[in-house]
């Protein structure tokens, strides 16, 4: 079965499936979702299917096209990614609309995945933007995007678009369990994971952090505000990630608020948000999660 290895969309798995099976593919896709929810990997096994030379029931597994795939070897297939994760550059669209230009080696078709797509320069944007009016009769492009609000509209409007939903709580657990992962994880770390195989790895890694974090709001309407700071290395020394831990005490209030609908916990929110803008623009780092701690304690106190 196509898409057995990968986690939750079934819909989209029985579009995709039937798309490849019918050879009967447009030019263009759009896939929308989050960061981390599996859009490369359906990317990937899609290629696969669209290579696979046999007429049915693809992929195969056994055919030249298939073998190639799967040894990275393939000469129709190719992934542009962001370099430095910080932005796609025209260099790397125009060498993509060389290799495009070729017909096609093993297979009858040519994929192109472009990943993180809305990374694209605004150069690298208008350069696609001739290939995608135009494409080879052969040639499939796939760009994937967590925010396409940032893709210009031109671009856009060749595109068929599919939406990526995130991955169910409990298809994160099974994955965590199969892979012999922690599987100890709280309710509150399991939100934070936002429906993301990738982030939930992440919260692993930092799973100490988080429990430090939710020890310093237990203790914050019990210890004296000297106690709490001195308590908070975990925010002190995190500059570099400061964003997820402060997204996860909302999401600890939150869930508080909800059990408990007390007001200070929506204010603690609104305190908790107020600090991420300020880091945001820079202002004095330690100075900031000073007075977030203050602003909480004065809350809950
Ligand atoms: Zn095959």
């Amino acid at each position: 079965m196509a898409f057995e290895n990968i986690l939750g969309n079934e819909k989209n798995k029985e579009i995709l499936n039937s798309i490849a099976q019918s050879e009967n593919s447009v030019h263009g896709y759009l896939w929308i979702g989050k960061d981390g929810i599996g859009k490369s990997l359906f990317a990937t096994e899609f290629a696969k299917m669209l290579l696979c030379e046999k007429k049915e029931q693809k992929p195969c597994n056994k055919c030249k096209s298939c073998i190639e795939f799967d040894a990275k070897s393939h000469p129709d297939f190719m992934i542009i990614e962001p370099e430095d994760e910080k932005t796609i550059k025209i260099e790397q669209i125009r060498y993509m609309q060389e290799k495009i230009a070729e017909k096609p080696v093993t297979s009858t078709k040519k994929v192109y995945v472009i990943t993180n797509s809305e990374l694209m320069t605004r150069e690298a944007s208008n350069c696609l933007l001739k290939t995608l009016e135009e494409p080879p009769s052969y040639a499939i492009i796939i760009l994937l995007t967590s925010n396409e609000s940032k893709l210009l509209a031109t671009i856009k409007s060749r595109l068929m678009k599919m939406y990526f939903a995130p991955i169910e709580e409990k298809h994160i657990l099974a994955y965590l369990k199969e892979n012999n992962l922690d599987t100890n994880i709280t309710k509150n770390m399991l939100k934070q994971c936002e429906g993301s195989i990738g982030k939930a790895i992440k919260v692993l890694e930092e799973k100490e952090k988080y429990e430090l974090i939710e020890d310093i709001i237990k203790k914050i309407s019990t210890e004296d505000i000297t106690t709490i700071w001195r308590k908070a290395d975990v925010l002190y020394g995190a500059k570099e990630n400061i964003t997820s831990l402060l997204e996860y005490m909302s999401i600890v209030m939150y869930q508080k608020l909800r059990e408990k609908n007390e007001i200070k916990y929506a204010n603690a929110i609104n305190i908790i948000e107020k600090t991420k803008q300020r880091i945001l623009t820079n202002a004095n780092y330690d100075m900031s999660i000073d007075n977030l701690l203050l602003e909480l304690w004065e809350e809950f106190n």
